[in-house]
C-alpha cells in the first residue's frame, strides 16, 4: 500500500459517497449517475495511472486496485444473461399469441440487421479511404512479444470450426447444456420452440406460461436492482481501462482511432437517428435518452453480451417496446448484429492495405464488404472478438497469414479503446432495430417512448 493507493481509495470512496447521495437524496436519474461514474473513472484512471503512457497491469498501477469492483459488476450482469434471454424470449413468444407472427418478426428483424450492417461497412470503407489510417505506419515497431498470444487466439478461433459446424451448433443437443454454457444462439433456438410449444398446447400449458411470464418480470426486476450499482462498476472499469491503456494509442494508431470513433458516431447519430425519425416518426432525443445506460455499460464493459440485460431493460422500460419484441430482437442482435464491428473491419482492411502497400481494386472492396459483414455476424459479443476476425477479411485481398498476425499484433494491445466504441455502436443498433420492428409489429407503446422520464 503506497500513499498513492491510500489517496486514490480515499478519493474513490468520497466519490462513491457523492454518487450515493445523488441517488438517495437528490434522486438523480440512473443514466446521469452512470455517465458521471464513467467520466470520473476515466479522470481518476488518468490521474492516478501512468498518465498518457499508461501503466503496466500490476500492483504498482494504482487504479488497478479497484478493478475487482468492475469485475464484480460485470459478473452481476452476466449472471442475468441466461435467465433473462430464456424467460423474456419464451414469454415474448407466448405474448405474441400466434406462432405465425414469428415469421414476419424474424424476417423484419433480420432484414433490418442486414440493412444497417451494409451501411456500416460502407461507412468503414469510406472513412478508411478518407483518413488513410495505415499510411506511414511502421510495422517494424510491432511488439513481438504479443505476437504469440495473437497467434494462439487466432488459432483457437479457427478451431471453433467452419460455418456449417457453427450453424449446426445453433441446434442444441441438450437445451439444459446450452443454458449452462451460455450458448446464446442455441438458447434463442430452444426458447422460440419452447414458447411455440406452449402456445400450441393451449390450456394444458397455461401454468408453464404463467410461471415463465412471472419469472421474466422477476428477472427484469433483478436487472433493475443490479443497475443501481452500475455507476460504481462503470467507474472502476473506466479507471482500469484508462490507466492501463494510456493514451499512447493516439500517437500510434491515432488516425485509425479517430476514423473509427467518428464513423461510429455518425452511424449512431445519422443512420439510427434517421431510422427513428423518418421510419418510425418518433423523437430522436428520447431514443438516445432512453438507452444511455446501455451505451455507458457497453462502453465500459466492451461486450454486447454482457450489456444485453441492460439493453433489454432500457428498451422495454424507457422506449415502450413490448417484451415480445425486446426479448427476441435484442438477444439475436447482441449475437449477430454488430455494426460497429463491421465499420471497424472495413477500416482495418484499408489500414492493412495501406500499411502493407497492397493496392485494392473494386472486386477487393466488394469482397471486403462481404466478408466484413459475415464476420460481424459471426463475431461473438465479447471483448476483442472483432479484431480476431480481421484475419478473415484481410485474406481476401492477398494479405498472408504472417502479415495479418503482424497487423493484428500491432492493434491488439490498444484494441480496448477501439472496441469500446464499436460495442456502443453495436448495442445502439440493436435498440434502433428493436424499436422499428416493434413499431411495425404494433408492439410499441408510443406513450411510453415519448413520455418524459420520471425524475
Ligand atoms: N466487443 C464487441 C461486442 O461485444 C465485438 C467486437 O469485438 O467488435 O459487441
Amino acid at each position: 500500500m503506497t500513499t498513492a493507493h491510500i489517496t486514490y481509495w480515499v478519493v474513490t470512496l468520497l466519490l462513491f459517497g457523492a454518487l450515493f447521495v445523488l441517488a438517495r437524496n437528490l434522486k438523480m436519474k440512473l443514466w446521469a449517475r452512470v455517465l458521471i461514474g464513467l467520466g470520473l473513472g476515466g479522470v481518476m484512471g488518468f490521474v492516478f495511472g501512468g498518465g498518457a503512457a499508461g501503466c503496466a497491469e500490476s500492483a504498482g498501477c494504482v487504479p488497478v486496485s479497484t478493478k475487482f469492483l468492475g469485475d464484480a459488476f460485470v459478473r452481476l450482469i452476466r449472471m442475468l444473461i441466461v435467465p433473462l434471454i430464456f424467460t423474456t424470449l419464451t414469454a415474448g413468444v407466448i405474448a405474441m399469441g400466434d406462432p405465425k407472427r414469428l415469421g414476419s418478426l424474424g424476417a423484419r428483424t433480420i432484414g433490418m440487421y442486414m440493412g444497417t450492417t451494409i451501411i456500416a461497412v460502407s461507412l468503414g470503407l469510406l472513412f478508411g479511404t478518407l483518413f488513410q489510417p495505415g499510411v506511414g505506419v511502421d510495422l517494424s515497431t510491432v511488439d513481438l512479444s504479443s505476437i504469440d498470444s495473437v497467434k494462439g487466439i487466432i488459432a483457437t478461433g479457427d478451431a471453433a470450426g467452419g460455418i456449417v459446424d457453427r450453424l449446426l451448433a445453433i441446434i442444441p443437443e441438450n437445451p439444459v447444456a446450452a443454458l449452462a454454457t451460455t450458448n446464446v444462439l442455441a438458447i434463442i433456438f430452444w426458447a422460440i420452440l419452447f414458447g411455440t410449444g406452449i402456445l400450441l398446447a393451449g390450456d394444458a400449458a397455461k401454468p408453464v406460461a404463467k410461471v415463465i411470464e412471472a419469472s421474466a418480470e422477476a428477472v427484469l426486476k433483478v436487472t433493475e436492482i443490479i443497475m443501481e450499482v452500475a455507476p460504481y462498476g462503470v467507474y472502476a472499469l473506466m479507471a482500469w481501462v484508462i490507466s492501463t491503456q494510456g493514451l499512447d494509442i493516439l500517437v500510434n494508431l491515432g488516425k485509425l482511432t479517430l476514423a473509427l470513433y467518428l464513423a461510429c458516431f455518425l452511424h449512431i447519430i445519422i443512420t439510427y437517428g434517421s431510422i427513428i425519425k423518418f421510419i418510425n416518426k418518433l423523437p430522436v432525443k428520447r431514443f438516445f435518452g432512453g438507452i444511455v445506460d446501455a451505451q455507458a455499460v457497453a462502453y465500459s464493459t466492451d461486450s454486447s453480451n454482457a450489456t444485453l440485460p441492460v439493453t433489454i431493460a432500457n428498451v422495454t422500460d424507457n422506449l415502450g417496446v413490448d417484451k415480445s419484441v425486446s426479448g427476441s430482437v435484442l438477444p439475436l442482435g447482441a449475437t449477430i448484429n454488430m455494426d460497429g464491428t463491421a465499420i471497424y473491419l472495413g477500416l482495418v482492411a484499408l489500414f492493412a492495405s495501406q500499411a502493407l502497400d497492397i493496392p485494392l481494386d473494386a472486386t477487393h472492396y466488394f469482397m471486403i464488404a462481404l466478408t466484413a459483414t459475415l464476420a460481424s455476424i459471426g463475431a461473438a459479443g465479447i471483448p476483442s472478438a472483432g479484431l480476431l476476425l480481421a484475419a478473415t477479411v484481410l485474406s481476401v485481398f492477398g494479405v498472408t497469414a504472417e502479415q495479418s498476425v503482424l497487423i493484428i499484433a500491432l492493434i491488439f494491445p490498444f484494441d480496448r479503446l477501439l472496441d469500446m466504441m464499436r460495442t456502443v455502436t453495436n448495442v445502439s443498433g440493436d435498440a434502433a432495430v428493436a424499436v422499428t420492428v416493434a413499431k411495425w409489429e404494433g408492439a410499441l407503446d408510443e406513450e411510453v417512448f415519448k413520455a418524459k422520464p420520471v425524475a
